[in-house]
């Protein structure tokens, strides 16, 4: 056959093919981009009277070429795949058929043929058939040209409407994301995407923080171990990169592509590929971008929950470090600091004890049951021992590791050193019933609790102890009750007789309510002045407690007693402004009758005054005379 009938045979077959391929191309295909390629070989196969037909194509991600047939007799005789590495050892363009001939041999009638886009080869053609057929070169170069045009024009194709069709929904999930700290939601919609995009596939969140919040969401724990560090899981998770694996017997693809935030990885998305090993590089995009997204959420959701946690933390830390810098007792400023510990930390006891010179520990009021009892004290012994031993702070995850038997019941425990200066030196112990109960930020955060209480604390303990020590009322400028105690108890050992009266303003709690503290307090100045304007030197007036008062009178009759507390009671009633009346209790006694104690002669006074209220107020009641021991 001369050249040129030749050349005009196969352009005759080439336009054949062409209009066989523009029908096929232009009918309305349901074709995924998969299906229309081994459709492809199935139409070659049929031009060429072949007896079969496949495609290879690159896998750029995976550096190989990967088989696209619909016969199974094709799948079973050439390699489902070849790397590229093959072929560049190879020195032509070409391929060697030893490199594609599977297990069971096809024999040698077997045409390759490369396909290319320009100088780059991205599949092969393979066919075979019987010796019959005409394949010369040229026309199978020209049908390879031909085909690699509908290739391209069908891969393009489906690109754009399946870019299109994935990132309106990606666009979904971006926006939902960006208007939602909800982790869950937006990870809900990133599977739900996944699931509509690509229904056959499985999919997982390994996630390396435990994360049971949602049990319709796919969530494993990512097992972080040395022993894997090869294993794909944890390659994508350490390196940042996606991983694939290929499970040949199972016929599965796995694709690892990590969960990326700005600052850090925070999990992995696990895709499990059924029946075929084949990850187009588009979609493996797809999951990277998807996988971003849900870093990215998963690291919003974090740190909005750390500066809400920072910001609650430091609300706790201003809130009590306010309560305790008020002016308040003590005991007060330490049941509220058990109170508040309690409450953040779910904590079952607390405790505070200082101790004194000679290291005996004193727990302070305002600590919880478990303190207030002696079977706390072993603990607080082996805590005191511990802390100043490691000269720090105690954290116990488990005591009973600790084999101190008797303290058992509490299983958790933080203790912290509370020191300031000179002036205070003891611990805060906190404890729970349950093993490994207190995190690390709780510990962390009492630390910064004890810290900021320490100094308010060693404050009260001074003023109470200045308090005790002062014999001025710093208020009414009246002795102090200490004062006349002391004074009770010299004058009773020495004297003859002596009387002791209590003042006790009536409805006092209306003034404070009425006119606020500020008056109850001139209110009670008042009142003070007047009995001290009365009593002179012939007494001992003082400041009882509250607005309560008191007067020692030495050596006077119990009715001269009662004559001048009639003078101070009619004073006050119409003297005080805002106008007040007191209740007054009168205890003399008389050696003659008996020698009485400072406690039997205040416990009458407080009777006789208790009297005088219940009798109706702005009067005066003298107990009876002191004669017997009770
Ligand atoms: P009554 O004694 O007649 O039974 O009634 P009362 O309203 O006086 O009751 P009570 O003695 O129980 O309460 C005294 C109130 O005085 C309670 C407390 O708020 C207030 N109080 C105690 N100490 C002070 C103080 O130093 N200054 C002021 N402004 N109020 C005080
Ligand atoms: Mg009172
Ligand atoms: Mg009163």
């Amino acid at each position: 056959m001369s050249r040129m009938i030749v050349q005009s045979l196969i352009k005759k077959r080439i336009e054949k093919l062409q209009s066989r391929l523009f029908r096929y191309f232009t009918s309305e295909s349901p074709y995924t981009y998969e299906q229309f390629i081994v459709n492809l070989t199935e139409e070659i196969k049929e031009f060429f009277g072949a007896s079969f037909c496949a495609i290879y194509l690159l896998d750029e991600w995976k550096g190989r070429f990967q088989l696209h047939s619909k016969d199974e007799f094709v799948k079973e005789s050439l390699r489902n795949h070849f790397s590229l590495d093959d072929f560049y050892t190879h020195t032509s363009n070409q391929l060697d058929v030893q490199h594609i001939i599977g297990p069971q041999t096809v024999g040698s009638s077997l045409r390759v043929t490369s396909l290319h886009s320009g100088q780059t080869v991205f599949g092969y053609l393979v066919l075979k058939g019987p010796s019959s057929i005409q394949m010369e070169d040229e026309l199978l170069c020209a049908v390879s040209s031909e085909i690699t045009k509908c290739i391209k024009k069908v891969e393009g194709f489906y690109t754009s409407m399946e870019e299109e069709k994935k990132y309106e929904l990606l666009y979904k999930i971006t926006s939902h994301f960006h208007s939602s700290i909800d982790t869950d939601g937006v990870l809900k919609e990133i599977i739900e995407t996944l699931r509509k995009t690509y229904p056959d596939f499985q999919y997982y969140l390994l996630l390396s923080n435990d994360y049971t919040k949602d049990n319709d969401l796919p969530v494993r724990e990512l097992t972080y171990d040395m022993d894997l560090e090869y294993s794909a899981s944890t390659q994508a998770y350490l390196t940042g990169e996606v991983k694939i694996e290929d499970h040949l017997v199972e016929k599965r693809s796995i694709l690892y592509a990590p969960l990326k935030g700005k600052q850090g990885i925070y999990g992995v998305l696990k895709v499990v590929t059924p029946g075929y090993l084949y990850f187009p590089k588009k979609d493996i995009e797809f999951f990277i971008f998807i996988a971003h997204t849900a870093g990215k959420a998963l690291e919003n959701a974090q740190l909005y929950q750390q500066s809400r946690k920072l910001n609650s933390d430091l609300q706790l830390i201003n809130s009590t470090s306010q309560k305790l810098n008020s002016n308040i007792r003590l005991t007060e400023k330490i049941r509220y600091m058990a109170y508040k510990i309690q409450q953040s930390f779910h904590a079952d006891e607390v405790g505070f004890v200082t101790y004194d010179e000679r290291s005996t520990p004193n727990v302070l009021e305002g600590s919880t049951e478990y303190f207030t009892s002696s079977d706390s004290s072993a603990l607080v012994d082996y805590v005191k021992k511990s802390v100043s031993h490691q000269d720090g702070p105690l954290f116990i995850s488990d005591l009973k590791a600790k084999s101190i038997d008797h303290v058992l019941q509490y299983r958790s425990l933080m203790a912290v050193p509370m020191k300031d200066h000179e002036h205070i030196s003891g611990l805060a112990i906190v404890l729970h019933k349950d093993p490994y109960f207190f995190t690390f930020e709780s510990f962390k955060l009492l630390q910064s609790l004890v810290a900021h209480s320490t100094l308010a604390f060693a404050n009260s303990i001074l003023r109470e102890e200045l308090e005790k020590a002062v014999i001025t009322d710093y208020l009414t400028k009246l002795h102090s009750r200490v004062h006349l105690d002391q004074c009770v108890e010299h004058h009773v050992k020495r004297d003859e007789n002596g009387s002791l009266i209590l003042f006790d303003i009536d409805n006092f709690k209306n003034i404070n309510d009425t006119y606020g503290h500020q008056v109850g307090d001139e209110v009670i100045c008042q009142v003070a002045d007047l009995i001290k304007s009365v009593i002179g030197d012939q007494g001992l007036s003082a400041r009882w407690g509250g607005e309560e008062l008191a007067v020692y009178l030495p050596m006077l009759s119990s009715e001269k007693a009662h004559d001048l507390t009639e003078v101070i009671r009619e004073k006050i009633a119409v003297s005080t402004s805002p106008a007040v009346t007191v209740s007054c209790g009168i205890a003399s006694w008389k050696a003659e009758w008996l020698r009485p104690n400072r406690k039997q002669i205040v416990q009458q006074a407080d009777q006789a005054l208790y009297k005088a209220k219940s009798s109706g107020r702005n009067r005066i009641v003298t107990a009876h005379p002191i004669k017997d021991r009770n």
